[in-house]
């Protein structure tokens, strides 16, 4: 069996390891458009943080781990079109085209940052540093930079703007929404951690959608409805999107340029899969298909796809959203659905908020803990936590509740581990159930 995947990143070199297992001898190829392969794309933060020597070591994969599997790797190589009736794709490298054919064809190429709405957002000004060219290119201008515009206040522009504090740059953060990390967080939930940023200097340009950002001899001009500012750069952190201009017209797409799979990852083409953030995934509390662009999402799909690459076994379970990091002192995590989105749910949602001191080890900080659930059934549909102790692992419990469709009752219930200095006499998780069901109890 020959298979060829196109993109080596989280997705493809995922699904890669995972055939080798699975099928010793199968023929193995990646194609991959750049000159290396592994970049983590948090990387420029651990890199300026000083907690990674040089940013070409923020990787998690290397060429010569994929060699020892005997996986072949064709670097510097863009598929350009490929033709899914004769099993054949076509690509260039140095200037010259080759064709490659296949048994089995995975596409894995991923996403990058651009947007058509905003006006001049691909100005070399407008940093984007999701792979290794644009970081060394954002790292050598924000050394120059002393005032800095982010565009977007997810994930990306939250790490982006405690990056930015820490090399005491002037900080512009550009939100549609009303506050930071909506998607993942209710507001009250994700307040301290907006409070302690603006202290420390962040300026909050939130209901504000930026729509051009002009370059000009004096800086960078960014736009909105509502106002000008002249900054000397800008960090792109808005929706990453799939960039599928190779694919042939068998292969079915959505409204919002992704893939269409069905639950094995199959396309409109049987023997081609798609993976990653090319594809929409099933949103676990709904059951309806978004596009979510994480990381655990394209290396699960990685593993799945091995396992439906000769049939159809083993449908892919889809993503609960499950996100953590740290923004100024405060470690945050999230999974499932927002008491916000809860508006979408079918069944009437209810919510609990839990306050607990970390434990003696991690120094008795306040941890913040929120359950959302079924008013009725009482099965978890989301969690959110906060705490200056690094609380973040803790999100993996209760994500993996809500994927097994948990109620309340299971949650209190289960088994934790107690000891006097690394653990508290109740976990947050098993206190998040009880209080969710006496909560609920208490109002009825
Ligand atoms: P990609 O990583 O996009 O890789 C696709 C690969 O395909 C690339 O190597 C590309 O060069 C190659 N390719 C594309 N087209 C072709 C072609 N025609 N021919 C050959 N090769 C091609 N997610 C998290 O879960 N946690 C985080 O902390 C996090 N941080 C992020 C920080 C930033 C700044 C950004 C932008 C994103 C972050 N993400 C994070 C999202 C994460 O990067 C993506 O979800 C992840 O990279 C998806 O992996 P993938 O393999 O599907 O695609």
């Amino acid at each position: 069996m020959k298979v060829v995947i196109i993109g080596a990143s989280f997705a493809g070199v995922s699904a890669a390891l995972a055939i080798r297992k699975k099928h010793p001898v199968a023929e193995i190829h990646l194609i991959e458009k750049q000159e290396t392969i592994g970049y983590l794309p948090g990387g420029i933060n651990r890199y300026f943080n000083k907690t990674s020597e040089s940013i070409q070591t923020a990787e998690f994969i290397s060429e010569q781990q994929l060699i020892e599997k005997g996986i072949s790797l064709l670097l510097n190589a863009k598929v350009v079109s490929m033709d899914s009736k004769q099993y054949i794709v076509k690509y260039e490298k140095q200037g010259a085209t080759f064709f490659m054919s296949f048994d089995k064809l995975i596409l894995a190429t991923g996403s990058s940052q651009w947007s058509q709405k905003i006006l001049g957002s691909d100005s070399e000004k407008v940093l984007k540093y999701k792979f290794l060219p644009g970081v060394l290119q954002a790292i050598k201008r924000l050394e120059r930079s002393d005032k800095v515009a982010l565009i977007g206040g997810g994930q990306i522009g939250g790490e982006a703007a405690d990056m930015l504090l820490k090399k005491g740059k002037e900080v512009h953060l550009f939100e549609r929404m009303d506050y930071l990390l909506f998607k993942y967080f209710d507001e009250e939930m994700i307040r301290p951690v907006q409070a302690e940023m603006e202290s420390r200097g962040v300026v909050f340009h939130f209901d504000e959608m930026v729509e051009k950002a002009i370059d000009t001899d004096e800086g960078l001009l960014i736009e909105t409805k509502k106002s000008k500012l002249l900054c000397d750069s800008a960090i792109f952190a808005m929706n990453v999107r799939p960039d599928l201009g190779y694919l042939d017209e068998s292969i079915q797409t959505h409204t919002d340029q992704t893939v269409f799979v069905n639950e094995y990852l199959q396309t409109s083409q049987a023997d081609i899969f798609a993976i990653g953030d090319c594809i929409q995934v099933q949103y676990g509390v709904s059951k309806d298909s978004f596009y979510i662009p994480l990381v655990n999402n394209a290396v699960r799909a990685g593993l799945v796809v091995a396992q439906n690459l000769v049939e159809p076994t083993t449908p892919f379970v889809g993503s609960l959203r499950t996100i953590g990091t740290k923004l100024v002192d405060y470690y945050i995590a999230s999974t499932g659905l927002t008491e916000a989105e809860g508006l979408f749910h079918g069944q009437s949602i209810a919510v609990a908020h839990v306050q607990q001191k970390s434990t003696q080890f991690s120094g008795c900080e306040k941890i913040c803990g929120k359950i959302i659930f079924e008013k009725e059934s009482h099965k978890i549909l989301g969690a959110q936590l906060i705490s200056k102790a690094n609380i973040l692992e803790k999100i993996n419990t209760l994500a993996l509740g809500i994927q097994m469709g948990q109620k309340l009752e299971a949650l209190y219930q289960k088994d934790f581990l107690y000891h006097p200095y690394y653990s508290n006499v109740i976990d947050i998780t098993n206190q998040l159930g009880f209080e969710g069901l006496w909560s609920d109890t208490d109002e009825n």
